[in-house]
């Protein structure tokens, strides 16, 4: 066993963000990569934003995508426990060390001192001494203030000068000046800590080795390795990785289509096409491949090859790979998963139909290349209630109903109706009128079916059967 211990520690205060995502994935790669441990803990300290549900839907998201964690909720490990509301004595202990170590000081402010203080480092850009009148306080003043029933939060004290650096995994030399980082609050008014201390005390106790998290924490990490540091803990190494981008270079969001992995699960995503974009959001192979198993991307992973510029997310890059992913599922697993969107649709429930569904799937073979076109490609042989594509019913034009009427009459009057003597028929009637075949056979796929594209189209009328394909072709479902 490595000493590579790594963590994800999201806050359970929403879904999990695809950059939420992102951050588990490549964590837990390195840890998978190195047989390192991977640590999952929730830090809910927030009492205002934290939710139960949230907690629970954050553990859904990170089993479906396969990111399983050696220590952390339901896991248990030597270094729990694994939420942070269940840590607060860890906390206490760590706060009193550092009021006696002279390392942090209770400061009494009022809001009127900290709205001024804000203003004031609004405006200048730098505050100066006198603007911490806390900070170096005898014993009788505190006596006083308490006397008062002022409440103190507990400000970390940081150094007036000096540097802070660190070499970032991703970002190479990092350095910042001691002067521009201000005392911080390590314990607010209600006595719970804040992120940076209890993340400090958790990563130090935890032995984190490496700290892989979004960019948006580089202006915590001089304030983290400062307390790192005056608490006598081992400094984790940091690599703070690029933000996931929309196609219009905003953050991800629902504006740019599916952001959390919950809506792309909902929209049918393969968990493992998934993972294997999400792997290449930051990281490169160093090679122009793009299809990856996940065993792969363990085999080939390393920390050298995370980018430093930010990463778009390309919707059509990710669905081609989910294409791509597809093809590797046996037909058992793509009938099991079709079939139950089937019947969640209310378009299947007799269990007798399943078959068809095999033969369906065959017929389609790589041309079904996402799951969230179930529906769409597969309603039409089960219901005739199924969802018609606007764009292509507005090309079926009257000569086009002409045609599909000659097809339905000559169809009517064969007596053995398959796929070879439905194709037979459509080419000799083509062909007695001088017409192109395709003339006939695209709007006759859209009749039977609702779209423009789907299976063969001779194997599609032979499983619907002759009657359905003369009905449907002498009556198009429009819309
Ligand atoms: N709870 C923090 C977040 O969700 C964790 C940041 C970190 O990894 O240190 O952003």
């Amino acid at each position: 066993m490595s000493s590579i211990r790594v963590r994800f520690a999201p806050s359970p205060t929403g879904t999990l963000h695809v950059g939420g995502a992102r951050t588990a994935l490549f964590n837990w790669l390195y840890a998978r990569a190195q047989k390192g441990i991977f640590v999952l803990r929730i830090e809910d300290t927030d009492q205002e934003r934290s939710t139960e549900e949230s907690h629970q839907q954050i553990l859904r998201a990170m089993d479906g995508l396969g990111l399983d964690w050696d220590e952390g909720p339901g896991k248990g490990g030597g270094f729990g426990p694994y939420i942070q509301s269940e840590r607060l004595d860890i906390y206490r202990e760590y706060t009193q060390r550092l009021l006696d170590e002279g390392l942090a000081y209770k400061d009494y402010s009022t809001p009127d001192e900290d709205d001024h203080r804000r203003k004031k480092l609004e405006e200048k850009g730098t505050l100066s001494a006198e603007d911490w009148p806390y900070r170096d306080l005898e014993p009788a003043e505190h006596e006083k203030f308490e006397a008062e029933g002022r409440v103190a939060t507990i400000r970390v004290k940081m150094p007036d000068e000096g540097v802070v650096r660190w070499t970032d995994i991703v970002h190479g030399d990092m350095e910042f000046q001691y002067a521009v980082l201000e005392d911080w609050i390590a314990v607010k008014s209600d006595g719970f800590p804040t992120y940076n201390f209890a993340c400090v005390v958790d990563d130090g106790l935890m032995e984190i080795s490496h700290v892989l998290r979004g960019d948006d924490h580089i202006s915590n990490t001089p304030r983290q390795i400062h307390l790192f540091k005056a608490l006598g803990f081992r400094v984790p190494k940091f690599g703070h990785m690029p933000m996931i981008l929309g196609p219009d270079k905003k953050r991800l969001s629902k504006r740019h289509g599916a952001a959390s992995v919950e809506e792309f699960r909902d929209d049918r995503w393969l968990s493992s096409a998934l993972v294997n974009y999400l792997a290449l959001l930051g990281w490169s192979p160093g090679n122009d491949q793009e299809f990856f198993s996940v065993e792969q991307i363990i085999k080939k992973f390393s920390l050298k090859r995370l980018n430093n510029t930010a990463a778009v997310f390309d919707y059509e890059k990710a669905r081609h790979l989910n294409g791509e992913h597809m093809k590797t599922l046996d037909l058992k697993e793509k009938i099991d998963t079709a079939w139950s969107i089937l019947t969640e649709a209310g378009v299947v429930s007799d269990e007798g139909e399943k078959a068809r569904l095999g033969q369906l799937l065959e017929l389609l073979g790589n041309r079904f290349s996402h799951f969230d076109r179930t529906v769409a490609h597969l309603s039409a042989y089960y219901t005739d209630e199924y969802p018609v594509d606007p764009e292509v019913a507005a090309g079926i034009d009257d000569a086009a109903r002409a045609r599909l009427g000659a097809l339905a009459d000559s169809y009517a009057a064969l007596s053995a109706f398959d796929a070879g003597s439905a194709e037979q028929v459509l080419r000799d009637l083509a062909a007695k009128t001088g017409e192109k075949a395709g003339l006939f056979i695209h709007p006759a796929r859209f009749a039977i079916s609702g779209s423009g594209s789907g299976p063969s189209l001779f194997d599609a009328m032979e499983l619907l059967g002759q009657e359905r394909v003369v009905r449907r072709l002498r009556d198009p479902r429009m819309g």
